[in-house]
């Protein structure tokens, strides 16, 4: 299965700049997402579509439900060796586990497109 950085070698984005920047994989143009995790509909520079590519179903459950116990475990930790003010904490995790789940659901769902779109041809 290549990955990534084989397609960067190519001169398109890879999982990262998909996933991250919201490039095109196949045109490199912005506009990947719609949402902080839903695809846009087709791209605006090249008119390949996304959306027909979403995940659906209960697959992003195995990137979320191992990223939320492993945030878990790392709030219980922290707790254990700082005792920060209650206001620091909803603070800390209210702005960190939204950014984490939405940069893994982002990274997973890229992973997924690449993958369809290569089997596809698209690419
Ligand atoms: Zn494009």
């Amino acid at each position: 299965m290549p990955s990534g950085d084989s397609q960067h070698a190519k001169g398109q984005p890879g999982i990262t700049q998909a996933a991250l920047f919201g490039l095109c994989p196949r045109c490199g143009a912005k506009g990947l997402w719609a949402g902080l995790g839903a695809f846009a509909k087709r791209c605006r520079s090249c008119g390949l579509e996304f959306e027909r590519h979403e995940p659906r179903g209960r697959g992003m459950y195995l990137v979320i439900l191992p990223i939320t116990v492993l945030l878990v475990l790392a709030a219980l930790k922290l707790d254990d060796l700082v005792q920060l003010p209650v206001w620091a904490l909803i603070g800390l995790w209210g702005a960190l586990v939204p950014t984490v789940v939405t940069i893994a659901l982002r990274c997973a769902k890229a992973t997924v497109l690449l993958a369809r779109l290569e089997k596809e041809g698209l690419l």
